[in-house]
This record gives structure tokens, sequence and C-alpha cells, in this order.
């Protein structure tokens, strides 16, 4: 997961469905360009982007390339249903590629699943979306339960103090990606929190990647506003509370990567 990842919305819309959805940034976006987010549509123009080819008859979405679907809605939500196969007929097609599919709506995944899904496919990850310990509980059992290649869990927004050892202990889960939110009402992420899961990780040695710290970041009692979205990738870097950790030389690798990407995309998130 990171800058160079492409992205396939074949679908745009969704529902507010829980907490972590109060300041959706897919709401934030539509608002300002006069967009009704409940009203989900297919994007006739980008449904077949996987198989879209270049001049040279080369596919756009390069071999190898690892591909975020959904970014404006939720793969399984309940108006996609009419036009989920023909995705996953796309999917299909691009062996290549690693789709990622985020949802909030894990109690779907299995009845939605292609019928030779199997034991899954190899360029398939899926990934619950848990912004709580109450979300976590409620949707994790359900991840566990679809028969997959590859499993994580997206702690974005982090919201509240949250314990997955009990998940993560099981070994079906690959990765961990956590991160503060963003625009005009964000509410904070603790220092202790993202701890308190760093050591989670490491006890269970699944990977954490902490991502960003969002707009409010609290530690020792101290609130930190962090609108740019460089800031905020630098000060998660120097947190170190990713698993594995970086070390002194790894930490300013990274830093200067943020500093290059950020020349070409600076993203200001105060709204
Ligand atoms: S499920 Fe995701 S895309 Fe849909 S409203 Fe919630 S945060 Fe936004």
């Amino acid at each position: 997961m990171n800058i160079k990842d492409k992205t396939w919305n074949p679908w745009h819309g969704c529902h507010k469905c829980s907490e972590g959805c109060q300041n959706c940034f897919v709401y934030v976006f539509d608002q300002r360009y006069g967009r009704d987010t409940n009203k989900v549509l297919k994007n006739e123009s980008s449904f077949k982007a996987p198989l879209a080819k270049d001049k040279n008859g080369n596919y756009k979405i390069k071999s190898g390339n690892f591909v975020r679907v959904c970014m404006t809605s939720d793969f399984f939500l309940e108006e996609a249903d009419e036009w989920r196969c023909e995705a996953w007929k796309i999917i299909r097609q691009r062996p290549d590629v690693t789709f990622s599919l985020l949802t909030k709506r894990a109690e779907r995944i299995k009845a939605n699943l292609p019928e030779d899904w199997g034991d899954g496919w190899d360029n398939v990850q899926i990934a619950v979306s848990t912004e709580n310990q109450k979300r976590a509980d409620e949707r994790i059992p359900y991840l566990l339960d679809v028969p997959c290649k590859s499993r994580w869990i997206s702690v974005k927004p982090f919201i509240g103090e949250i314990n997955l050892e009990k998940y993560l202990a099981t070994g079906k889960i690959y990765t961990v990606l956590a991160g503060g939110e963003n625009y005009r009402g964000s509410r904070p992420l603790y220092y202790e929190w993202i701890k308190s899961l760093h050591d989670q990780c490491v006890r269970t040695n699944v990977p954490l990647i902490f991502a960003q710290t969002g707009n409010i970041f609290i530690k020792d009692g101290k609130e930190y506003k962090i609108y740019n979205l460089k800031d905020q990738n630098k000060q998660a870097i120097l947190a170190n509370l990713s698993y594995p950790e970086r070390n002194k030389e790894e930490i300013i690798k990274a830093i200067k990567e943020i500093d290059e990407i950020s020349k070409k995309i600076n993203v200001n998130l105060e709204v």
C-alpha cells in the first residue's frame, strides 16, 4: 500500500453505516462538487479500467500493480449487487495484478463471492475496516470466516482504543494498517492507542503499518494539529510504531521518500 498503488472505482457513492463513516472523504468531495453521495452509480467510463490498453496494446494497469478497489464506495454495497458479477469477471482476467477489496459490510462478503472462488483467488486481498472495538468485534469474525488467500485489517480512522490480539493470534491476518482521521470534525488519535496496537502486533508477529497521525494527534497530554499529509506521514514514521520497526537509516530514507513524493503531490487535509 503506497503512492504507486492504482485505484479502480467501478461504481461511486455509498451510505454511512457506522462511526467511521462520520467524516467520510467521499462525502466531503461530493459536497464540494454538488454530488449526492447516497446516489450509487455505475462508473461507465472506468468500469473496465483494469482491461484498458494503451495504443501499443499494453495494459495501462501494469503487471504487478496493486489496485485499491472502490475507494469512493464499498465493493459489497447492496446497490452494486447487479454489477459485482461483471467486476469479478474483470478481476479474474487480470491474475497478474493484486486487487484489494476493503469493506465495512463484512457480513455481505461470503454471499457475494464468485462461484469459482474456492479457497480464494491468488490475486485478491480482502480487508475490513475497524474504527473501534465494537466494529472490530462485529466485522473481523466475518473476515476470518471467509475463505481467502490474503486478509488484512484497516484501523482507519482510528477513533477508539482497540484490542485485536485474539484475531491476530489466529495467524489469518497478514497485516494491519492504522491511521488517524482527517477533515472537518476529525476525532483525535491518542499515542497510547497506536502504541497498544503496536505491542499487540509485536506479540502476535503481525506487521503493522502506522501510516499517518490524522489531523489531531495527542501525546503526553499535548494536542498536535497536523493538516498536511506529508507532515502526518513524517510524524508517523518518527513515532516508529510500525512493525517491524525501522532502524535509523531506514527512518531517514523513508522521510526522504516522503519529501520527494510531496514535491509532486502536496495534500492539505484541512477543510
Ligand atoms: S463505507 Fe466507506 S465509503 Fe461508505 S460512507 Fe462509510 S467511509 Fe464512506
